[in-house]
């Protein structure tokens, strides 16, 4: 913890994202310090039941002095056709009322009495269907809701998390353009569609996927969220959906129906199996830092004061930049957290969780966020942003930052420090980095390839980003170079190489592309940088237009060497565990780097995974990287090797070339090689 705490600083605080939210301010204070004291309440049965009695709600706010339940036919406009007054339990701060009949169809708010003030209605923290805007909870039978075979669906097994390839996808992003031959575009049903092409015959949407091979989409968040008006779709509003509204229904805009509750529940679903079938698994981002409104947001609706963190003046507190954080530390939030992912674990057959500046949360919440889904199904990985994006009154020690990671077993956290040290500093457009020609980065660059763990040769005093082996397990560690997140590796690439052509930038991303998908740890990849998609240069696109963000499914037939490129990776890595090493002990002892003085030969790696790592067919394997813009030599070791990876080309079988004694790497590129 010590040592941890001594290499905090203000940088590691906001290692790497923007702030994609519109910042809210709140003038009133209503935190109230006894509320650590109140009782809490853990039942999965919270705000709404149906059984054969009726129909049941239970609303905790131990500290409403009054509530009052109503009970609505239409999801938006008109009066409570019944208005019920709750009533209060001291001993679990609950709020209850029922209903003696199954009130499917209707549509329900709560409204708190605060301080002699009645607070604006809400549909409660635990609305699990919303009708258009989320303004109202809405009662469905969520058995009505599977799709055929729903009963038998089920996620690709993953033994180890190092053998998960991840694809991050927006909904908007994937299917909106034209080119993608998508009917529902825009959809969660875009995910449904088989056979689907490009104007040029090339493949698109899900079989797409099939044919590059990832494990599993991360999709950008889809529960409710706060900025796309879903009674005026034909607007054609993007939003990233970082500004999180109600967390335990999907977002309406992504359903071809708002209006109609169940619809996008069982849309939500088709998509889950669909890509389930493909042998895809699906991963979504959650965004429990914070709430898109601070005082107007459901949690403060519903029990003010108690599930924001504040400063001791009373003001919310801001760790996420966008005008406040969430309180994981206090019982009912940390319940909350746990309860929701376990919910879409369940009820949606979710196969992981990406949680948003993570290092809001505590360290103790995420273990038992990771002890309560391994009981549900181990193959589920969650991963996390390891930094926030502003102060905390969480003690840094406690937060579920990159830097304690170690002590959360079953949790893993973006390695900023490949990202930038590859392809240079996120937020700093023309700086480059390995990839790039940029001297210096290269000690960086190792601490990727080792995802982070403690490995004799690699000297961490020289880390740009860390200075420690803060990950005691590849495990723990998710690799890549870019995400939705600041510029794509195309813009970078071209903002950073701005004389230099789209060939050779594209020599650039294969090369980092390559240290990503060699380095041990989990890859990760931004959706269409298999084909060199862009984002015209946009940073920051979250509420960019389609025109910004939609991929261009032409540029597929454009750039097929790249999309060739990167399907060769991902199977190459797919076939040799050498590149998915389990433990931190195995990479110490089967990865050996070559002694290169990088002042004298700068961008320059090279390193052995020797004696058939990790059980790998491949006795040894050879991997080279070369970043600079000239070819270098490098002298093999004694004997014929194979080469798998060569001159912009991959083959998993390695018959691209025989090769011995000294050869040549061209400039940007990878030389693997195995015998
Ligand atoms: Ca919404």
């Amino acid at each position: 913890m010590n040592k941890t705490m001594t290499l905090l600083s203000a940088a590691l605080l906001m290692a790497g994202t923007v702030t994609s939210c519109q910042k809210t301010t709140s003038t009133r204070s209503v935190y109230d310090r006894q509320f650590e004291n109140y009782p809490t309440y853990n039942g999965d049965d919270l705000e709404l039941s149906v059984d054969s009695t009726g129909t049941h709600f239970r609303m905790w706010s131990p500290k409403a002095e009054e509530v009052t339940l109503n009970l609505y036919d239409t999801e938006l406009n008109g009066d409570p056709y019944k208005t019920i007054n709750m009533t209060f339990n001291p001993e679990n701060g609950i709020w209850t009322a029922s209903e003696p009949t199954q009130l499917y169809g209707k549509y329900y708010t709560f409204k708190v009495k605060h301080d002699g003030k009645w607070l604006a209605e809400t549909p409660g923290v635990w609305a699990k269907a919303v009708g258009a805007n989320g303004k109202r909870a809405a009662i469905i039978d969520f058995a009505n809701t599977n799709p055929e075979g729903w009963a038998s669906d089920k996620g690709p097994q993953v033994d180890n998390f190092t053998d998960v390839i991840i694809y991050e996808m927006h909904h908007r992003d994937f299917s909106m353009s034209p080119t993608s031959g998508i009917a529902n575009k825009g959809k969660f049903l875009a995910l449904t569609e088989n056979g689907t092409v490009s104007p040029e015959g090339e493949k698109t949407g899900i079989d797409h996927l099939k044919e590059l091979g990832v494990t599993h989409v991360h999709i950008l968040p889809s529960y409710d969220y706060n900025s796309v008006d879903e009674t005026n779709l034909q607007a054609n509003t993007y939003n990233w959906g970082y500004d999180p509204q109600n967390y335990n229904a999907p977002e309406g805009s992504y359903s071809t129906n708002p209006s109609d509750p169940a619809t996008r529940v069982k849309e939500m679903k088709e998509m889950v199996k669909a890509l389930h079938d493909a042998g895809i698994g699906v991963i979504m981002d959650v965004v429990y830092n914070h709430t898109a409104e601070n005082d107007g947001s459901n949690f403060e609706l519903t029990a003010p004061g108690y599930y924001h963190r504040h400063w001791d003046d009373g003001s919310y507190s801001d760790a996420s930049g966008c005008g406040n954080e969430t309180a994981s530390d206090l019982q009912q939030m940390r319940d909350y957290i746990i309860n929701s992912v376990k919910y879409w674990a369940d009820e949606y057959h979710i196969d992981g969780f990406r949680f948003d500046l993570m290092a809001i949360h505590d360290t103790e919440t995420m273990n038992q966020v990771a002890a309560e889904l391994k009981k549900i199904n181990p193959s589920i990985f969650v991963y996390g942003e390891g930094w926030t994006a502003g102060d905390s009154p969480l003690p840094a020690e406690q937060r579920a930052l990159k830097e304690n990671v170690a002590n959360m077993e079953g949790i893993a956290v973006f390695s900023d420090d490949i990202r930038d040290a590859v392809k240079g500093h996120y937020s700093n457009a023309e700086d480059r980095g390995f990839a790039t020609g940029k001297p210096g980065n290269e000690e960086t660059v190792k601490i990727g390839i080792v995802a982070s763990t403690a490995h004799p040769q690699v000297d961490y005093s020289k880390g740009n980003n860390s200075k420690f082996p803060y990950a005691a397990s590849p495990q723990m560690i998710v690799n890549y170079v870019s995400c939705h997140d600041d510029l794509t590796l195309t813009d970078k690439l071209r903002k950073s190489m701005p004389d230099a052509t789209d060939e050779e930038r594209m020599s650039a991303a294969k090369l980092a592309q390559t240290i990503v998908f060699t380095s041990q740890g989990t890859p990760f990849m931004f959706a269409g940088e298999e084909i060199f998609r862009d984002k015209k240069g946009v940073h920051n696109s979250y509420q960019s237009p389609d025109s910004i963000n939609a991929i261009d499914w032409s540029l597929k037939a454009a750039n097929r060497d790249q999309m060739d490129y990167y399907k060769g990776l991902i199977a190459l890595r797919k076939a040799h565990p050498a590149f998915r090493m389990t433990t931190a002990d195995q990479i110490a002892k089967h990865l050996v780097f070559d002694e290169i003085d990088s002042e004298k030969t700068p961008n320059l790696i090279s390193y052995t995974l020797k004696d058939n790592a990790n059980g790998d067919s491949w006795k040894e394997i050879k991997v080279i990287f070369n970043g600079s813009d000239q070819a270098q030599s490098v002298e093999l070791p004694q004997g014929i090797w194979q080469a798998a990876v060569k001159d912009g080309k991959v083959d998993p079988e390695a018959g691209l070339a025989n090769l011995s004694g000294t050869v040549s790497v061209a400039p940007r590129s990878a030389l693997i090689v195995k015998r």
